[in-house]
């Protein structure tokens, strides 16, 4: 898997179609008071990706509800943002999976690929994806749905295997559906974990 997919400007762009089609939805929704959502949009500076993204495609697209009294934030899922985390999704999950399986990657060379990203952070990717993204409701039920593979290989490195299996291992595509799988942790609540009973 090439890690030059992640910085090329096309790339964002399409990742960005989709969260506008999440976008759409969620405003065709609307609030769950019955109100109209108008855009109310969070200005980001993610980090990982291209270094001349445009600024169109660098927000993260919510909604504020137009109702008086009710005002309540409606963020749908992103395949760009993975919660409040400043580095993009994809950028989180490659680097983190590169630290993993028989031949690993090392920090310095990940750390240059990725725009010098902080080896502090990318060990708190592999506490995130070893620890916290596991214990989510979400995975709990979606690990199903990938069935034996996800056991073949630990997490992120799972996720990589399980949708990259077949065709080009640069594919768009394979990304997308990737994301999109993993999308319903973008939200809010989403790394909600599940209750021990
Ligand atoms: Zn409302």
């Amino acid at each position: 898997m090439d890690h030059r997919l992640l910085q090329s400007v096309g790339f964002w762009v399409f990742l960005f179609s989709i969260d506008k089609k999440f976008a759409t939805e969620a405003c065709e929704a609307g609030c769950p008071c019955g109100g109209r959502l108008d855009r109310a949009d969070y200005p980001r500076k993610p980090r990982g990706g291209p270094k001349s993204l445009p600024r169109e495609y660098t927000y993260r697209l919510s909604f504020c509800c137009r109702r008086e009294g009710c005002r309540k934030r409606v963020t749908p899922p992103s395949v760009r943002f993975l919660g409040r985390k400043v580095y993009f999704a994809a950028v989180i999950i490659l680097v983190a999976a590169m630290r993993q399986g028989p031949t690993p990657r090392r920090v310095q060379e990940l750390r240059r690929w990725f725009g010098d990203v902080d080896a502090r952070t990318i060990a708190r990717w592999q506490v995130f994806w070893r620890d916290q993204f596991p214990q989510t409701s979400f995975w709990k039920v979606a690990r199903g749905q990938l069935a034996l593979l996800a056991e073949l290989a630990t997490l992120p490195l799972a996720l990589l295997v399980a949708f990259f299996r077949n065709g080009d291992p640069n594919s768009r595509e394979n990304w997308r559906q990737l994301l999109v799988f993993v999308s319903p942790i973008t939200i809010t609540g989403g790394l909600k974990r599940e209750v021990s009973r």
